[in-house]
């Protein structure tokens, strides 16, 4: 005896049902019992029809009559032409039936719960007739068996529990009497001792077919869905969630119980007591090998079996001093609760005894508020107690695996990954089996929760970032090639899945969550929404991503001013835009505190030297204790191109240009020949080392006459060329002693400088051609001969590939 069911999706149409005959008539011999969900969505229909008729609204006419055609189509696209008769009179009297029913409804202005279970109850009757019917025709005799006559339930309508002991014989005798093979019986509904119909609570045709398994001692349980078996997590909301091959009954009941909907959570109990092995299996490929549920022996290894979630809760606290020590208000609360027959999910309490925290479904909490507060009433009123706190739009998260308990850190690791993705925790329960640990968290988290941790815990192969990207100029645009030709080697060698889910320049924006093709993103970015920064900003934050990274490859102060809200979303922050760490010391420093609170990463390590691990150098000196005595740096590749190009043959303001078309400038080259780029540059490496500086406590000896920056960058090259001589003394000056002229900076005692020197050939200084750039770091470990970082300090491509490793660098911590 074997005991199959088949779900709302195996039989939402005719060629759905063709596919279940198919499996019927490929995989079984001998007894065997077919348990039938109504049709897709029928239920949810059937409810809505209820609801209309009771409110008076006469449209649910038409929301039956189109569920009189579905069923109706369904019978002629299934059965021949010759045979349909019977099975059409069959659904239209049902029909009749219902109709009358809501007509009831309707002039009563009124449903009771149990019309209501009457009403649902036409799903299943219905689908399970034309399923026998269809079997019939094609095929062989079958019978029909009303599950109402079968399993006995209290009164307890929409949700009504069984009568094991006279359920189990009548089903055995009813069987048993019977010479047919094959039973098709309609999931869902039973009926009460009065004869009235009830129902099992919603997707409660697995745990008919349960019932039927356990009173028949079957040899097995087949529950045929939409989907290779049960996997490790809701592949609705986890892409790369992945089936599992087997589990056991505790495993399968922890997880449907918070959430995996594959399974109604009841299914298992009657199983589970004769030991009767079920099998979840696809409907639509019935090859693969689906879920095996049985008492298994754990696999070495697997601590974790899979995740699930359910939402919509509603967390009720029940706090007060007068609670401390006293025994018996915890009874009072869950004696309130289930008088009024609220299930409750998930308990917490502190050990200082003065709140207790239970998790309850969101509906029925008016019900419990009312409870609640009435029972302590008098200890409300005495002020021991407080009147019960509500917090709504809550899911539960957990995580599942019965060899949990012999594995520390588990709950650690959980955790963990729920900080680093700034996920709150509002309780946390661990059931004493040890076989799940439960979390609830908010509902706008749940997603993204339930995506990290089944990254974390079961997707060994890739680790995904998600990355928005502002500005794409020259290095932006050279950031995304570079992505682009990196992807293969970063999933091969790294794991990392990188994907651009967002991209602005200072017209357009896109945001596409699948992601952005980096193959034609200049049309598709062409073709986005006018750029709005707040906009794109609340875009990117409220798709609440995992592992998130904004990148700003502007040089714009706008930009600079949102990533605050960005890292207290626990958002990582690349920014090649120097503006942020070089604005006031107090707000350099609220981004990297708002980043250490957030388990967020801020990153900028293109600031300095472009791509030259200047600034990943001086951390690692720091974080292993050194102490930085002096750092001198040569630090503007613009200045340098222009130092190592002019010796007073061609005219100064024609070297400083050629340096712009080259784009090593600034857009305005005063920024760069001024000296206040090195001075920004020197100030975040001071801060770096911990020294609370300021731009106007940088000291810096102009070069170029006060004239220069007066007027626009035109004038500025005018005025250059005029000031020539100028130009040619400041060169001839060094070169008489054999000198070269370089700007450098200088951080020393707390101080920092930044001008003009005559460099000798001695010096570390001298050889440093083209844009390169160079820094000395004097310190306790390397007291006389500095620690050298020296190479190129300026270029698209080069400040891309630092951009590039920053975003990387996100993702590895
Ligand atoms: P049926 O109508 O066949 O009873 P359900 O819709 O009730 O099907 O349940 C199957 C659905 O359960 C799947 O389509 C899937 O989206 C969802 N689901 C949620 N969690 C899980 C999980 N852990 N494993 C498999 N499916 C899951
Ligand atoms: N048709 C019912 C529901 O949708 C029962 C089931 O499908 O399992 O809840
Ligand atoms: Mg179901």
């Amino acid at each position: 005896m074997r005991v199959l069911k088949f779900g709302g999706t195996s039989v939402a149409n005719a060629d759905n049902i063709k596919k279940v005959i198919n499996i019927l008539q490929q995989y079984n011999q001998g007894k065997t019992v077919v348990v039938i969900s109504a049709l897709g969505g029928v239920t949810d229909l059937l409810i809505k029809t209820g609801s209309l008729a009771a409110s008076k609204d006469e449209t649910y006419k038409e929301v039956l009559a189109e569920l009189e055609k579905r069923h109706l189509d369904t019978v002629k696209a299934l059965l021949p032409v010759t045979q349909q008769s019977s099975c059409l009179s069959k659904v239209k009297q049902q029909f009749n039936e219902l109709e009358e029913i809501c007509e009831g409804v309707y002039r009563l202005n009124e449903l009771s719960p149990r019309t209501r279970d009457r009403i649902i109850s036409f799903g299943e009757l219905l689908s399970s007739q034309i399923v026998a019917d269809y079997y019939a025709a094609i095929h062989q005799p079958c019978e029909w068996l009303d599950a109402r006559s079968l399993i006995r339930t209290n009164a307890n309508y929409g949700f009504a529990a069984v009568d094991f002991d006279t359920t189990n014989s009548s089903i055995a005798a009813q069987v048993a009497k019977s010479a047919n093979n094959l039973f098709v019986a309609p999931g869902f509904v039973a009926s009460n001792k009065e004869g009235h119909t009830t129902t099992l609570g919603r997707g409660g045709s697995d745990y008919t077919a349960a019932i039927f398994a356990g009173a028949l001692e079957a040899e097995a349980l087949e529950i045929w869905t939409d989907v290779n078996g049960m996997m490790t997590a809701d592949p609705r909301w986890v892409a790369n969630a992945k089936n599992i091959a087997e589990i056991s009954y505790q495993e399968a009941m922890e997880l449907s119980h918070f959430g995996a909907k594959v399974i109604y959570p009841p299914t298992i109990q009657p199983v589970m007591a004769k030991q009767i092995p079920v099998w979840v299996k696809n409907t639509f490929a019935p090859e693969e090998h689906g879920t095996l549920i049985r008492n298994t022996p754990s696999v070495e290894g697997e601590f974790i079996r899979g995740i699930s979630s359910m939402n919509n809760i509603a967390l009720l606290s029940l706090e007060g001093s007068g609670m401390i020590g006293i025994p018996g208000f915890s009874k009072r609360l869950f004696e309130a609760l289930a008088k009024e027959e609220i299930n409750v999910i998930l308990i917490t309490q502190s050990s200082s005894e003065h709140a207790i925290c239970v998790a309850i479904n969101l509906v029925d909490v008016e019900k419990a508020v009312k409870a609640v507060d009435g029972t302590f009433e008098a200890e409300i009123r005495a002020g021991k107690v407080d009147t019960l706190k509500v917090e709504r739009n809550l899911s539960i998260i957990a995580l599942v695996g019965d060899q949990m308990k012999s594995h520390p850190g588990i709950s650690g690791k959980m955790f963990g990954v729920l900080g680093r993705n700034g996920i709150n925790v509002r309780a946390i329960a661990q059931g004493s089996s040890e076989r799940n640990i439960s979390a609830v968290i908010s509902f706008d988290d749940a997603k993204k929760a339930v995506t990290v941790l089944h990254e974390a815990f079961f997707e060994f192969e890739y680790k995904h970032l998600n990355v928005c990207i502002t500005g794409v100029g020259n290095v932006g645009g050279k950031l995304i090639d570079q992505i682009a030709q990196q992807k293969a080697y970063l999933q091969q060698h790294l794991k990392l899945k990188l994907k651009i889910v967002a991209l602005a320049n200072s017209r357009k924006m896109l945001i596409k969550e699948e992601g952005i093709s980096l193959d034609n993103w200049r049309e598709e970015l062409e073709s986005g929404a006018p750029m709005e920064l707040n906009s794109f900003v609340t875009a990117a934050v409220s798709k609440n991503l995992p592992n998130a990274v904004f990148v700003d490859v502007t040089a714009n102060a706008d930009v600079a001013q949102v990533y605050g809200s960005l890292l207290a979303k626990s958002i990582s922050v690349v920014a090649c835009n120097k503006i942020a760490c070089s604005s006031a010391y107090g707000y350099y420093q609220q981004l990297k505190s708002l980043a250490t609170a957030y388990n967020a990463q801020f990153l900028f390590e293109t600031n300095v030297g472009a791509g030259l691990p200047v600034i990943g150098t001086l951390n690692d000196l720091l974080r292993s204790g050194d102490r930085i005595n002096k750092i001198q740096a040569v630090l503007s590749g613009t200045l340098n191109f222009v130092f190592n190009n002019y010796d007073g043959t061609k005219p100064f303001a024609e070297v400083v240009r050629q340096a712009q078309e080259e784009g090593y400038t600034e857009p305005d080259p005063r920024l760069d020949l001024g000296g206040t780029d090195v001075m920004r540059k020197i100030m975040i490496l001071a801060r770096e080392a911990g020294e609370q500086l300021e731009m106007d406590q940088i000291a810096n000896t102009q070069f170029l006459p006060a004239s220069c920056f007066e007027g626009s960058v035109e004038d500025f090259y005018k005025e250059m060329a005029k000031q020539e001589a100028h130009f040619q003394a400041l060169y001839k000056e060094a070169a008489d002693k054999g000198c070269k002229l370089k700007f450098v900076a200088t951080f020393e005692n707390g101080k920092a400088a930044v001008g003009l020197q005559h460099i000798p050939p001695a010096s570390d200084f001298y050889h440093l051609y083209g844009k390169d750039n160079i820094v000395l770091f004097y310190t306790q470990r390397y007291p006389e001969q500095p620690l050298v970082v020296k190479g190129a300090g300026a270029g698209a491509d080069v400040t891309a590939s630092g951009v590039f490793a920053d975003i990387i660098r996100t993702a590895r911590v």
